[in-house]
């Protein structure tokens, strides 16, 4: 399938396929071809911002080569629009139930502006 049709059939529940298609509103940080980023809706860092496919696919176990360098690549655009790419950010993937991940359409957070602490909760 192609990544257009993967786009425009999405997932009916996904509601990160639902902020892909507009359907739900997002403040929208940075797009490319492949890649949306927007603000967290509950953030715990004062920049937090999520990358996502345009493509749904329910985790980033399921994600190619290219398809990963696309999320980083958005990632670090982010970090350099919100200002942190000096002061520094960290990136994260939940990954499953011990991960923490929550929903299931791919997505890799952008923290920052705040010192990290480890090891993470
Ligand atoms: P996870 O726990 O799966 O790694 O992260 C999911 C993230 O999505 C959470 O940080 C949560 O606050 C965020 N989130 C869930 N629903 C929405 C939404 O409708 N809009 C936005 N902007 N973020 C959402
Ligand atoms: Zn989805």
């Amino acid at each position: 399938m192609s990544l257009e049709a993967k786009v425009l059939s999405g997932a009916a529940d996904c509601i990160f396929c639902r902020i892909v298609s507009g359907e739900i509103a997002a403040q929208v940080v940075y797009e490319d071809k492949q890649t949306i980023a927007f603000n967290d809706v509950n953030p715990v860092a004062p920049v937090h911002v999520l990358v996502i496919p345009r493509a749904h696919s329910p985790a980033v176990k399921a994600i190619d080569d290219a398809g990963l360098a696309a999320l980083l690549h958005s990632a670090h655009q982010v970090a350099a629009l919100k200002g942190v790419a000096e002061s520094g950010y960290r990136l994260v993937f939940n990954l499953g139930d011990d991960g923490g991940q929550t929903v299931f359409h791919t997505h890799l957070h952008v923290l920052g502006g705040r010192r990290m602490t480890w090891p993470p909760g």
